[in-house]
């Protein structure tokens, strides 16, 4: 697959690369700054904390923890930030005045971002200064900050909107001032990716200094242009966990990160095989649900319903999907659907997952099977297919991680439904009681509260299997574990609450086989 897609490169490129592939691009992260002036979003200190570690982990280069100055709480998150003592270099925001700077190097930053307006609807309606007056006021202020720290970053607010012979004058003031890198913001997100690789080039001739890139998401370009600007020869690039930030958001750190390294080996220092993991806990702390549809981390970002496209990737993953991007990478996994034309590739490997090693001939009464049950038009979901594969190989069924013991149930019309369970898990009887908005809520939450990490129901569907009110009722479900990997399960019983409480042990079994918890 990689050959392939360097073949296609040379033929449209010639033989030499893109981009200087020896390169290295730093990435900055700014989730803290300005993915938390997303519309709604708010995180907690201890969520921030708790992200700049995850970002910490990763391999983030620099984070950007907040804007000092703005107010006393956003002053003491950064300050506590930087008390953290972790590896990444620690930003704090600045407008061109000495007492934002200042705030900054209370809070005890490792680097100053340092802004000013460049674009003249932006000076005259903002800051209401000509250039000649910016041209002062940076040159003033970056000497400033230098004086007081060794890392200087100038933004030329709304860069891509400049005259261009301005932003190179402004550009060259901060140089020689003593910027240590200058940032191109696409403030409003209007560039197009033909035009920032040259606007990144014409800096780049006209600077020592190194350059970032600042891209808005206004026209679904954040991605495209940052990558432009890295081709242009941007040294480092402004990011954000799953693209959070002002209006429609930043340049999303997965996409941006997996672009470099699959398709264009660049190195970064991120340790890709989190970034799924990363997505979910921004997207919990955030509110902001991650689409099913988001490249890299989504949740259909690597599985396959179709036949043709599952039949294909049972042969060779590499057919549809990347090849140069796998599941593992990212710190994803692959779902396949289990329909009727499933293969015996595709069975073995999601058995392989679960720690099921089949005989050749038990496999294929396993597949026989799948196939007879979902050619009756029922969905055979994780769960059903261990509990296939148990019954074949005689394996598992005794081993379960979590059994359920006894579940009893109170509501009424006029009462609080609870649910209270008492379950064997890994050979510890646990209890748990909780209330929720209608026994099934109960019961999902109670079991829940047995099981370690931080599983969360995902989706719930059920359908009567047969009419009457005494129909089989026939419950799946899908759940999310920490690291924010899919599994799902279902169970069927005359009684839905109790098919419901069933659907989830079989999903926290499904969970445990795959070593998640
Ligand atoms: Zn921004």
């Amino acid at each position: 697959m990689e050959k392939s897609l360097r073949k296609w490169q040379i033929a449209f490129f010639g033989d030499k690369s893109i981009v200087d592939s020896e390169k290295a691009v730093t990435i900055f992260d700014t989730t803290l700054r300005d993915g938390e002036q997303t519309p709604g979003v708010s995180f907690t200190l201890e969520q921030k904390i708790k992200i700049a570690h995850q970002l910490s982990d990763i391999g983030v280069d620099v984070i950007e923890a907040g804007f000092p100055a703005s107010s006393d709480v956003e002053f003491e998150t950064v300050k506590k930030i930087c008390e953290e003592g972790i590896r990444p270099k620690i930003c704090g925001l600045a407008r061109s005045v000495k007492s934002d700077v200042d705030r900054c190097i209370e809070a005890g930053v490792d680097m100053v971002h340092v802004f000013i307006p460049t674009s003249e609807i932006q000076r005259t309606h903002t800051i209401k200064k000509s250039h000649a007056e910016v041209l002062e006021i940076t040159r003033e202020i970056i000497s400033y900050t230098r004086s007081k720290c060794s890392l200087v970053m100038f933004s030329p607010m709304d860069a891509t909107r400049t005259d261009p012979k301005e932003l190179i004058e402004v550009c060259r003031v901060a140089d020689e001032a003593g910027a240590t890198i200058i940032n191109l913001p696409d403030t409003v997100g209007i560039c197009t990716p033909s035009m920032m690789k040259p606007l990144v080039e014409m800096v780049r001739k006209n600077v020592k200094c190194r350059i970032d890139v600042h891209c808005h998401n206004d026209f679904g370009l954040a991605v495209a242009n940052t990558i432009a600007a890295v081709e242009g020869g941007a040294d480092q690039v402004q990011v954000t966990i799953n693209g959070i930030g002002e209006r429609a958001g930043n340049a999303d750190i997965a996409q941006t990160v997996m672009i470099m390294e699959s398709i264009y080996k660049i190195k970064t220092n991120i340790i890709t095989e989190r970034l799924v993991e990363t997505s979910r806990l921004v997207s919990r702390f955030a509110q902001i649900p991650v689409l099913p549809i988001q490249p890299v981390v989504g949740e259909n970002a690597f599985s396959h319903e179709s036949g043709i496209h599952s039949h294909g990737v049972m042969a060779n993953p590499g057919t549809f999907e990347p090849g140069i991007m796998t599941p593992e990478m990212v710190g994803h996994r692959r779902r396949l659907k289990l329909g009727k034309h499933v293969g015996k590739h595709a069975v073995k490997q999601m058995l392989m997952d679960a720690n099921i090693n089949p005989k050749d001939s038990e496999l294929d009464i396993i597949v026989a099977k799948v196939k007879e049950v979902s050619g009756r038009g029922k969905k055979v979901t994780e769960s059903d297919l261990y509990e296939i594969a148990d019954s074949i190989t005689g394996t598992g069924s005794q081993e379960k991680a979590v059994v359920l013991d006894d579940i009893s149930i109170f509501t009424g019309n006029h009462a609080i439904p609870t649910a209270s369970v008492r379950a064997i898990v890994n050979g510890r009887n646990l209890i748990c009681s909780k209330t929720g908005d209608g026994p099934v809520d109960a019961a999902m939450k109670a079991l829940l509260g047995i099981a370690p990490g931080n599983v969360l129901l995902k989706s719930y569907q059920v359908e009567a299997i047969s009419g009457g009110s005494d129909a089989l009722g026939c419950v799946t479900i899908e759940v999310e574990d920490d690291r924010g990997r899919i599994f799902d399960a279902s169970a069927s019983n005359s009684d839905i609450v109790i098919a419901s409480a069933e659907a989830m042990v079989n999903a926290l079994n499904v969970v445990y086989r795959t070593g998640s918890l």
